[in-house]
This record gives C-alpha cells, sequence and structure tokens, in this order.
C-alpha cells in the first residue's frame, strides 16, 4: 500500500467534519496543475506508512475525528485502498475519497459495499481535453462510467473542477456541464499556480474573479447547487 501522506486533523476537507487525511502516493494523470506533484512524479522518495501504524493513529484520534479522507494521488490507483477503507468504516469513522473517476470499477466496489460517505470527483476540463493531461491517451469511457456511477448512487457528492486558465474557459464549463447535466453539487475552485507541477503554470495569474462568478452563473444551468471555492 502507497500511503506517503497522513495529516492529523483539518476542518477543511470534508465538508462540515473533522477528519484526518490519508495521502496516496501515484496518480494516471499529471495534471499541469497538480498542487503534489512530488505526490504524483516521485512518490517513492516519502517513506511508505504501514497500516497498522495509521489505524493506531486514527484509534487515537477517534473521539474527536468525524471520518478520514482519502486523497492523492489518485487513491483508487492502489488495490489496497479499499481494505484502508473497510478498516475505517469498521472504526464507525465516515469516509470521503476524493478522486479523478478514472477507475470506475474501485469506485463502484466502493459504492456497492457502502464504504463510501462523501466523494469528491475531479472534473478537469472538457472531456475532450482529457488528452492534455497526461502523456499517455486518457480513458473517457471510464471517466463516463464514473460519472455515471456516482450520480445514480445514493451517496453525498460534489464535482470540483479547479478553473485553470487555458484549461478551463466558458466552452469547457458548458462541455463539462453537459457532461455532469442533473449533478447535486458542483465546486468551482480557483487555482493557485504556486506549486504548479508544469512549472510554466507557477507564473500564470489565476482568473479573475468576476470570471468565476460567470462561470458559476453558467454552471447554475447544469448542477443543482454551485459553490465558489477560493475567490
Ligand atoms: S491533480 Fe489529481 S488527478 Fe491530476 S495529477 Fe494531481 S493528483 Fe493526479
Amino acid at each position: 500500500m502507497k500511503i506517503k501522506g497522513f495529516q492529523g486533523t483539518s476542518l477543511l476537507d470534508f465538508p462540515g467534519r473533522i477528519a484526518s487525511l490519508i495521502f496516496f502516493g501515484g496518480c494516471n494523470l499529471t495534471c499541469p496543475f497538480c498542487h503534489n506533484p512530488t505526490l504524483v512524479l516521485d512518490p517513492d522518495q516519502y517513506p511508505d506508512y504501514p497500516l497498522p501504524s495509521i489505524l493506531q493513529e486514527l484509534e487515537q484520534r477517534r473521539t474527536f475525528i468525524d471520518g478520514v479522507v482519502i486523497s492523492g494521488g489518485e487513491p483508487t490507483l492502489d488495490p489496497e485502498c479499499i481494505n484502508l477503507i473497510r478498516a475505517i468504516k469498521a472504526m464507525g469513522l465516515l469516509v470521503k475519497l476524493d478522486t479523478n473517476g478514472l477507475r470506475p470499477d474501485r469506485i463502484e466496489r466502493m459504492l456497492t459495499e457502502g464504504l463510501i460517505d462523501y466523494l469528491a470527483f475531479d472534473l478537469k476540463t472538457a472531456p475532450a481535453r482529457y488528452g492534455e493531461l497526461h502523456t499517455a491517451p486518457v480513458d473517457l469511457n471510464a471517466l463516463q462510467r464514473s460519472i455515471t456511477l456516482v450520480m445514480g448512487s445514493s451517496i453525498d457528492y460534489e464535482f470540483r473542477s479547479t478553473c485553470v486558465p487555458g484549461l478551463v474557459e466558458p466552452a469547457d464549463i458548458d462541455a463539462m456541464g453537459e457532461a455532469i447535466s442533473g449533478a447535486k453539487r458542483w465546486a468551482l475552485q480557483q487555482f493557485v499556480p504556486g506549486h504548479a507541477l508544469d512549472d510554466t503554470l507557477r507564473e500564470h495569474p489565476p482568473h479573475d474573479a468576476s470570471i468565476l462568478q460567470d462561470y458559476a452563473s453558467s454552471a447554475r444551468r447544469y448542477a443543482g447547487e454551485v459553490i465558489l471555492r477560493g475567490v
């Protein structure tokens, strides 16, 4: 299991909850705006957290956390991720999964077993532009299958898009909106250039706040609730 990071307590990452955060190394994308580039490009520079020590730390926090955020990297790539989540659920804690949605088989299994309480699904740009997020082809059927699975499930969820200039422009908002039309919630996030994987983006100014407001207006045509973050 490639658990590469653990944060004891966060108020920000699980809506309305106090949570611990677990970070898996590795990813099946290399998004130019990724803010965890070392976790994606060189996860082996970090030691692995052994499962027993993670569970022990969670047990010590059991009385003051509500749940655990499983993040990365892309956590669903690790076949052991589901065992970790089963163990966390057995402790009576809630689980939020952060995912890019490209492993629908694993997401389906987690949903079928009732292991996920909240899912944050990163929708990066228009599906037709996903080739710009990686050096290898991206399986758009997998992306669409995960969208259908999550929207058809009974869990609480959000789609989440970081509005990177050049990658998220007005036409992309519409294309993403059409892909998730009828979604419960869509969070549009401001781009923070500082730690971007592609260093040419690090000096790139984010969209003006007024542009994100316009995006939110457009997004409301497709999702029941639209949240703006970071503006
Ligand atoms: S932003 Fe998410 S999906 Fe993209 S490379 Fe980073 S961890 Fe992977």
